[in-house]
């Protein structure tokens, strides 16, 4: 049985900003059901919540610094979590990046450089722990310092794993601060943790790491581009065959319409029918015209470029001339909040927005839609195609990323061979996303192709499993 010690900034329900709390959160206990033996490590944090106990385990030295390690499990789990205890760091309101104010930490390269300095110390066994791990499992920038400070190590050292959840952060500060922090200067070279005359974070991971992996295939071919990239595609094309994308998995019970307790009438692939129920009370609830026969669009989303938006505003003029409904949920970018809502308000009849986070009508809007649109302009691996696919909402998306890894474009070839999920258009254009919505719109009509499109994506494995089964023979190559 492989011991992996898994390192991460933020882990779900701890402490959550994004996706990599979710990540953190459910690969390890699935891991663990697979037989891994998995112990997590991260900050102790002022805001962590937890109803699990937290007991004192040891205190160790790390650069001049006294840190506590705290111990207690994730919640709900049998999986072991330690705390880095230095209330000088970590005592503070605010999230693992930013004060309660809203500003970055200003110390945050002090803060992760000791995440990672603590993490060697107890996978080298040196953290009074009695725990030998055979492999350290590192997570974005905060931890990149951890495979490079191993690589120094002379005695035996564990093999090291580091995941790119997104390569637009990479945790970048001045040379000077790596003095300040004591960082060895054997790492400071060009294929070491220099860029560009900066100190980052994540080249530790990247030039030092045994293997290095991402959360889609599609995400693991582009960031080896300039495009994708970010001045490090060199560095990663040259490490492409210890590269790996893996598709995340989501939570299978939390996201599932037999169970959903947010929608009228739960369903599943035998009692498809029952999703109509969904649609009427979400065109009511939205106040649009109750009709079954008009496809119901939907998007869920952050409102950023990234994601598109800007696309979908100059298809809006053309599609809303179709015989569609549109329901949008989302927050962020105030232009786009505000030209999506006149929108909205000049054709009431078939479009309703709604800003703000709502968990609940999230759910809603899965069950109640037809359709799905997530045209990103880039997406490591992205969830609400795969929610979409579960709910039997088909989703429009562009090629990108794990959007293209995981959805299967509606074609004469893969509606014979049943692997046919949605639709998928390839150029980041207005143009090439409204071909897509006729596409939807034009295959809509024939309701058994429809359906077919339904139940491929339904049968689809998204589970954390079918993920935690492709690291697990990952650990083992190592
Ligand atoms: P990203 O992490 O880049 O925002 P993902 O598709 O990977 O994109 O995950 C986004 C998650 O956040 C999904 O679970 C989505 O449903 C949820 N989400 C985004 N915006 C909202 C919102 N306004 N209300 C409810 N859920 C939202």
């Amino acid at each position: 049985m492989k011991k992996v010690l898994f390192v991460s900034s933020e882990i779900y329900p701890l402490i959550k900003t994004g996706g990599l709390a979710d990540v953190s959160g459910s690969l390890p206990p699935a891991l663990q059901e697979l037989g891994t033996d998995v112990h997590l490590l991260m900050p102790n944090y002022q805001s962590i919540k937890t109803t699990e106990d937290i007991y004192y385990k040891s205190t160790i030295q790390v650069n001049r610094m006294d840190v506590n390690i705290l111990e207690t499990r994730l919640p709900g789990t049998q999986v072991v979590v330690w705390l880095v205890d230095y209330p000088m760091f970590f005592d503070f309101p605010g999230n693992p990046y930013i004060d309660e104010k809203g500003e970055p930490w200003l110390n945050s390269a002090e803060r992760f450089a000791l995440l990672c300095r603590v993490a060697v110390e107890v996978a080298m066994n040196r953290g009074y722990l009695d725990w030998e791990p055979d492999i350290v499992h590192c997570n974005d920038w905060q931890t990149g310092l951890i495979p490079a400070f191993l690589s120094l190590e002379t005695h035996r050292r564990p093999a090291t794993v580091f995941t790119i959840h997104n390569m637009a952060y990479q945790g970048l500060f001045s040379k000077e601060t790596s003095g300040l922090l004591n960082i060895p200067r054997e790492l400071w070279h060009l294929n070491g943790l220099e860029f560009n005359g900066f100190f980052s974070f994540i080249k530790g991971g990247l030039a030092y790491a045994d293997r290095i992996t991402t959360v889609s295939p599609t995400y693991a071919d582009e960031i080896q581009t300039a495009e994708f990239g970010y001045g490090l595609e060199g560095l990663l094309s040259h490490r492409k065959e210890d590269l790996i994308g893996i598709i995340n998995g989501i939570d299978a019970e939390h996201w599932n319409p037999k169970t959903d307790t947010h929608i009228v009438a739960p369903y599943d692939s035998s009692t498809l029918s029952k999703k109509q129920l969904s649609k009427s009370a979400l065109q009511a609830r939205m106040a649009l015209p109750i009709d079954n026969k008009v496809p119901v669009f939907t998007l869920i989303s952050r409102l950023v470029e990234q994601k598109g938006i800007d696309l979908i505003l100059d298809c809006l003029p053309e599609m809303l001339t179709l015989p569609v409904q549109f329901i949008l949920l989302g927050s962020g970018d105030k232009a786009f909040e505000q030209q999506l809502t006149d929108f909205a308000k000049q054709n009431p009849e078939k479009m309703a927005v709604t800003l703000g986070y709502d968990e609940v009508l999230a759910h809603q809007l899965e069950a109640g839609a037809d359709v799905f649109l997530m045209p990103s302009r880039f997406e490591p691996c992205g969830l609400n195609q795969l929610y979409s696919q579960r709910y039997g909402t088909v989703p429009i998306v562009r090629k990108t990323g794990g959007l293209a890894d995981t959805v299967c474009d509606a074609l004469p070839k893969t509606f014979t061979n049943k692997t046919a999920t949605g639709f998928v258009f390839n150029d980041a254009t207005a143009g090439a996303l409204m071909e897509a919505i006729k596409r939807s719109v034009l295959v809509y009509g024939f309701s058994e192709l429809w359906s077919q499109l339904q139940l491929n994506g339904m049968q689809k494995d998204y589970s954390w499993l079918r993920s935690a089964k492709e690291y697990q023979s990952l650990y083992e190559q190592l």
